[in-house]
């Protein structure tokens, strides 16, 4: 166990955002909202672990969204926030981490800097707290009454609005929100308020917004407009052998040889895995699965394709488009191009029109053209967010 654990809590909801999957697991940019927010943490050089509280209920959306993530494990929070914070803190007692980063799910937009902002502080004080000073003027209604009616205005001096991630040391605010239980609080600087801790402001973010009602949700995706566009490219060859099919893009296709190589020698699949791991600057598919390591012999490729496809979607890629290119004289592929492209798409839960598989001949020339094997050349386009 680190020094520092984020506390990610993810157990409510979310009555003010209406829908039928609660509102951290809805998707943003091609994945959960909780999945975005979780993923900063694990990526932040001074976060050595991450604890999810989820709603018990919520389980099954919570795999599906967290899938590949090396995350603890997630503990099942509580009726309230307070609660649900409580519970989280206590599942790490054992660990007893010197720091603690209680965060809520649905500020999905949490930045690097931030994380690091609100840490350094707890070298001076035992609890930090992001916050935006008000700039609106503030006004105060008349309670209840219909219709509204202006009753005041406030003064906005020293006035801040809080954020999470919130920090704090570990055994003082495990302390306080076990003393402090019984009180029902706004949040965790609330409770370290009221337990006697000195609380740090910090600069916050205007980026790190809450997602509470249906409008933030389209002011997150308004937020992800630009995406980030990186693409990868993937060439690989295989030699005929003896054999009476070849495998080509997950497909078995009868020939008069076959391919060799130590999986089944899917020349397509091969050229798409590397050109997924190119787009996300991963090393190549020999470095992932080494010829050398008897568990990859005789192995499906379709293994691989969806080991890369895993690690685009933990970069919180997406992708946009994969385009393969055989290069062979014989077989003649056409007969079963929409198997293919149906399979590359099966493989990597895509829609069947971001896959295109062509094939070509190299009119005679070089050791395709004189039938020595098969070549293919991939290329991959990857949305990041
Ligand atoms: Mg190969």
């Amino acid at each position: 166990m680190g020094e520092c654990v984020a506390l990610v809590v993810a157990a409510g909801r979310g009555e003010r955002f209406g829908g039928e999957v609660p509102k951290q697991y809805v998707g943003l940019g091609g994945e959960a909202l909780l999945r975005r927010a979780l993923g900063v943490f694990l990526d932040h050089p001074a976060v050595d672990a991450v604890r999810p509280v989820i709603h018990p209920g919520d389980r099954a959306l919570f795999d599906a969204s967290t899938a590949g993530m090396a995350l603890m494990e997630p503990v099942a929070g509580g009726a309230t926030r307070q609660e649900s914070v409580r519970l989280g803190l206590e599942s790490l007692a054992k660990a007893a981490p010197y720091a603690v980063l209680i965060h809520d799910a649905a500020r999905p937009f949490v930045d690097a800097g931030l994380i690091s902002r609100v840490l350094s502080a707890l070298d001076e004080v035992p609890a930090a707290v992001p916050a935006i000073p008000v700039s609106d003027t503030l006004k105060r209604s008349a309670l209840d009454a219909a219709p509204l009616r202006l009753a005041g205005t406030v003064d906005r001096a020293g006035l801040w609005r809080a954020q999470t991630p919130q920090a704090f040391r570990f055994a003082d605010i495990l302390a306080a929100h076990g003393r402090l239980a019984d009180k029902d609080l706004t949040d965790d600087a609330a409770v370290a308020e009221e337990a006697g801790m000195a609380v740090a402001l910090v600069a916050g973010s205007e980026d790190n917004f809450k997602v509470t009602t249906a409008d933030d949700l389209g002011r997150a995706r308004r937020h992800l407009g630009g995406a980030e566009i990186r693409t990868g490219m993937g060439y690989d060859v295989h030699r005929f052998g003896p054999g009476d099919h070849v495998m080509l893009c997950g497909v078995a296709v009868p020939h008069s040889a076959g391919l060799i190589g130590h999986s089944d020698a899917d020349v397509g699949l091969h050229a798409l895995t590397d050109a997924l791991l190119g787009a996300i600057g991963d090393g190549d598919i020999g470095s992932h699965f080494p010829p050398t390591d008897p568990r990859w012999r005789d192995v499906p490729s379709a293994t691989f394709l969806r080991h890369a496809g895993d690690l685009v979607i933990a970069r919180r890629g997406a992708i946009l488009n994969l385009d393969v290119t055989v290069i062979c004289e014989r077989p003649r592929l056409a007969p079963h191009r929409t198997a293919m492209i149906e399979r590359i798409a099966e493989i990597l839960g895509l829609a069947a029109e971001r896959v295109s598989v062509k094939a070509t001949t190299t009119e005679g020339l070089g050791f395709t053209g004189r039938g020595e094997g098969i070549a293919a050349q991939g290329i991959a386009t990857i949305a990041f967010q």
